[in-house]
């Protein structure tokens, strides 16, 4: 039977415009500044098909890059590569494979870490974690979920996971106008996962855990406060007693405590796991415990605050610093002297400067003589990249009691 070629056919202009975006001087020298995002207000011509890959050019028709296309996002494209990219299978695999790579160091020291941290590698919108020999994946815009099947694909082939799981339950979907089911994509993913961190084993939680599962983002700032750790420590806000456990190995008594029940009874079966027998859990709210404490003039030699998000949105970072303002100042209080106090703050819109800044207000307030040991961040699969702000949200500060 005669073979038919196949000639590759330039694309009709209806597609083309279906898969072209216009955008305005701003949005391409946004662009131009290392930033991939691309906002609705910026949009000059939107593309006029579907959720997925597009090419983007500014109003002289000269490219900017390949983009996702996310029609109900503010973010409304988020850039991937040049113009002239092919955006396939090969090209996801491509950009996850040097994603893992770049993590092949932290592997020795951890079973569970980032493999994907989005924007700041090159996969906006994706997130990606490895927990052992499963992986749980974010989807987080409609632009990326036209691509699911590609970087299901891709990571299968990258990593070779027994399982894949999708912790979709989250806030960033629905405003993207996509479904919010937790799902397997391949093979099977256990309720519970096994995982150790220098030397520390926990069950982290996957299918209904906070965020993938466990707190991925703290476990250099947790190795290093479990090295300085002694004596009375407190680890307040503590969940499933990631940083207790850590404490427990050095202290000679820990105080864990959460004012979520489920959490602290996952945080007892971690320390079991640990043989640790020197974590006390306690139930409560931390402002009131903090406060008691203060008034009752306990002290400390080792305290670690690592509160949830005080402030989710931008409105709300007034309030959130006086909340911060108020946890530090107790526990400063609180310290023993040559006590260390390890703090952070998950607020992205709480600035590093305005961090400080208000460390710097509950220190005077505090009476102490402190000083500030270190400034820290996320760990290194969390990478912050220095264009895209939105890829850093943590801030942390090691402070020493010199009185
Ligand atoms: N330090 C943990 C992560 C903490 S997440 C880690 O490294 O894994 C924040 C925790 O604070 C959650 O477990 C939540 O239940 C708890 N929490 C929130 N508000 C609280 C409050 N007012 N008092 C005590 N715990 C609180």
């Amino acid at each position: 039977m005669p073979t038919v070629p196949t000639v590759p056919t330039a694309p009709a202009p209806a597609s083309a415009l279906a898969t072209l975006a216009v955008v305005s001087a701003r949005g391409a020298q946004r662009a131009a500044g290392g930033h991939p995002w691309i906002f609705r207000s910026d949009l000059v011509r939107a593309p006029a098909g579907p959720a997925g890959v597009v090419v983007v050019h500014d109003g002289r028709g000269r490219p900017v890059g390949s983009a996702l296309w996310s029609p109900r996002s503010e973010i409304a494209l988020r850039l991937l590569d040049r113009a002239d990219a092919c955006i396939d299978r090969t090209w996801w695999t491509d950009r996850i494979a040097r994603a893992v790579s770049r993590r092949a160091g932290i592997a020795p020291e951890a079973t569970a870490f980032r493999l994907v941290h989005g924007e700041a590698d090159g996969c906006p919108s994706l997130v990606c974690d490895r927990y052992g020999d499963w992986l749980v994946v974010q989807l987080l815009s409609a632009g990326l979920e036209a691509c699911r099947t590609d970087i299901v694909r891709a990571l299968t082939d990258t990593v070779r996971p027994a399982g894949i799981l999708a912790r979709h339950d989250v806030g960033a979907r629905r405003r993207e106008g996509l479904g919010s089911d937790v799902e397997v994509l391949a093979g099977e993913v256990p309720r519970a996962i096994r995982v150790v961190e220098h030397g520390v084993a926990y069950l982290a939680a996957p299918w209904d855990g906070q965020k993938t599962g466990a707190f991925l983002d703290q476990r250099e700032n947790r190795a290093l406060v479990g090295e300085l750790a002694r004596g009375r420590a407190l680890d307040c806000f503590s969940y499933h007693g990631s940083f207790a456990l850590h404490l427990a190995r050095r202290a000679a008594r820990v105080t864990a405590l959460d004012s979520s029940g489920p959490a602290l009874t996952r945080a007892r079966a971690n320390a079991a796991l640990n043989d640790a027998t020197n974590i006390d859990f306690l139930e409560e709210d931390a402002f009131a415990f903090l406060k008691r404490a203060d008034h009752a003039r306990e002290r400390y030699d080792t305290i670690v605050l690592d509160p949830p998000a005080f402030a989710k949105a931008r409105a709300a970072v007034p309030a959130a610093l006086r909340g911060y303002k108020e946890i530090n100042l107790r526990a400063m209080r609180l310290l023993a002297p040559l006590g260390l106090l390890y703090t952070a703050s998950c607020s992205f819109h709480v600035s590093r400067a305005r961090f400080l800044d208000m460390l710097g207000e509950a220190a005077a307030d505090s009476g102490r003589r402190l000083a500030l040991r270190r400034v820290l961040g996320q760990a290194a699969d969390h990478p912050e990249i220095l264009t895209i702000p939105e890829t850093g949200y943590i801030k942390g500060a090691l402070i020493e009691a010199l009185d």
